[in-house]
Order: C-alpha cells, then structure tokens, then sequence
C-alpha cells in the first residue's frame, strides 16, 4: 500500500478552505445549518425540489454491468443503533456485498462517516473499497491509502469535551479532522450543544456544522461524500460507469447531488427531505433489494457461464 497526501490539484489547501468558508460565513455567521450546500439544505423545513418515488433496486439490474455502486454504512446498510459499535452486521450482508462486488468487478465502495479501520471490522474479512471519515481518508480499488490534510479545529474539539465533561449522557466521537457529539441518550441537550458548537465554530474556519440523526457533526467544508464518490468515478474501474448511491442522512446529500448530476441515481434511505430523487423506506429493505440483486446477479453470472456466446450479461430477464 502506498499513503498519498492529496494536497495537490484535487483538494484545497486548508488556507484556501478558510478563504472560501469566511466568504460564506459572512453571509450566515450564526450557524452553516444556513449554508447553501446540499448537505446543510436538507435540513430545511422546506420540501425537497422532487417528491421522492420509491425506487425497486432490482429493476437496475439490467444495468448494472455499467454502474458503480457507493453505499453509505449507517443508518443505510445496517439499522442505526445507541452507540455506533452496537450495530448488528448479519454474514448475509457481508456475502451479498461480496457477490455485487465480484459481479460489479470491483465497482462497489462504502462512502461513511467512519473510519476506514472500523469499516473493516464491522465487514469482517470482506476489504472493500471506502471513503471514510466522509472522504477525509480513502482507500481506493487497488486498495492505496489517500488522505485530505488535517484542519486545526481546536476549538470545537475542547468545546466538545467540555460538554461530554458536564454532561456524561452526551459522547464525542473524535475522528481524523473531524468530530462527532452524539446526543441520542440525551436528546434534551439538543439545542445547548448546537449554540455550543456553532460559537466555538467561528474560531475554526474552513469547518462547517452539520446536524444529522440524534448526532452533530463539524468536518472541513470541502471534504463531502460527493467529492469523494467523484475520485473514485475518476479511477479505475469506476471511470466511465453511472453511479449509484444509497445514505440516508444530511452527509449523504453531497453524494446525492453529485451522482445525479452525473447521470447517476441517488436514493435516500428512510424517512426526510433530500435532493435524492428516490427512495427505499428502511435499511431492512435496502438489504432486501440487495440480497435480491445478488441472488439475480450469480444466477445471471451462471447462466452465461454456461453460454459463452453472450459477451455481456443481460439480466433484466425475471426482474
Ligand atoms: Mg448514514
């Protein structure tokens, strides 16, 4: 494995964020829950633009041969629960990620909020490729390491702290250049640690806040999932395919607008606004279409293992 530091022409230098970040907060001081980025946008009262339609997963299968499939982790693939390292992986979903995997030739990455390593413990042997700590670190098809430039947000970090101090219900989770205060054992301090926060968040430019399920989160305004799904659209084998991605919370909307600008289908798990264009109502049944997509995909695989005159799988038969 090689580690390569993207300060180059892909990421901007954390000076450069700052710039861009004081413009924006010139306009919206108070809070970047008014900021314009999809991810903040979604947590408007207001409507999203199209009403979402329920989306059948396995009515893509005749497509699939030229997708790529980005699935975030919590809350999409497994059920949320109390404290991130409760979360219940069944073997079946490892198996099923693994037969896309093998079908899509590779062209399947976890996009999360975790970190790689703990990616990789709850999939448990399955290595995929990931964007981790919301494209903060990825590992890539060929399995090298990338990782964005840490920001110095040394504020929100002992703001945080101070608040898990006074109120032990509360929990940070403090990840590479970012931070997450949990607050789902205390859903009374909701509003104490968003002032918090935002206050301690004037100090660290370049940061914004977002508000996601029982959870606030401050990562550099530049590192999305949308951007992270593009590195990899821009790598092989992901290049030249139609992505597709699955999240279900506000981190998740720079990934949906991303692929849908593409082309590509995005599809918001579970209830709430969102730029996605789609919807599957639970976790429960994303991993239902999935297990379906699996099982149509190795039937398909068999049948034209055993008829090598068609080059290139057509599987929307049965679908
Ligand atoms: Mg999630």
């Amino acid at each position: 494995m090689k580690n390569v530091n993207l300060t180059g022409s892909t990421e901007a230098p954390i000076k450069k964020q700052a710039e861009q970040h004081s413009e924006k907060s010139s306009k919206s001081q108070e809070n970047v829950i008014g900021d314009s980025s999809p991810e903040s946008s979604a947590m408007q009262a207001s409507p999203p633009q199209t009403p979402l339609s329920e989306f059948p997963l396995k009515r893509i299968l005749s497509a699939l041969h030229a997708s790529a499939l980005f699935l975030d982790f919590d809350g999409t693939l497994v059920d949320l629960a109390p404290r991130p390292e409760e979360v219940v992986v069944s073997p079946q979903l490892i198996d099923t990620l693994r037969s896309l995997y093998d079908f899509l030739d590779g062209r399947l990455a976890i996009v999360s909020g975790r970190p790689i390593a703990q990616i990789d413990t709850m999939l448990s042997p399955l290595i995929l490729p990931v964007a981790g700590v919301h494209g903060m670190e990825r590992r890539d098809a060929g399995m090298a390491l990338h990782y964005a430039p840490i920001p110095d947000f040394f504020a929100v970090q002992a703001c945080a702290l101070r608040l898990e101090e006074s109120h032990p219900t509360l929990r940070v989770e403090q990840k590479r250049g970012t931070l997450a205060l949990h607050y789902r054992q205390a859903p009374e301090l909701e509003a104490l640690c968003q002032s918090e926060l935002t206050i301690a968040l004037r100090d660290c430019p370049g940061m914004i806040l977002l508000h996601g399920k029982m959870v606030f989160e401050v990562k550099p305004a530049t590192v999305t999932k949308g951007a992270a799904i593009e590195k990899f659209l821009a790598e092989s084998p992901f290049m030249g395919t139609s992505p597709i991605f699955a999240g279900d919370d506000t981190t998740d909307e720079s990934g949906f607008e991303y692929v849908q600008k593409t082309g590509g289908i995005g599809i918001k798990i579970g209830e709430g606004n969102s730029v996605a264009r789609y919807r599957i109502a639970s976790p429960h049944a994303l991993r239902a279409e999935l297990f379906q997509l699996a099982e149509l995909a190795t039937l398909a695989q068999a049948s034209t293992s055993v008829q090598p005159a068609q080059s290139v799988p057509t599987l929307s038969k049965g679908c």
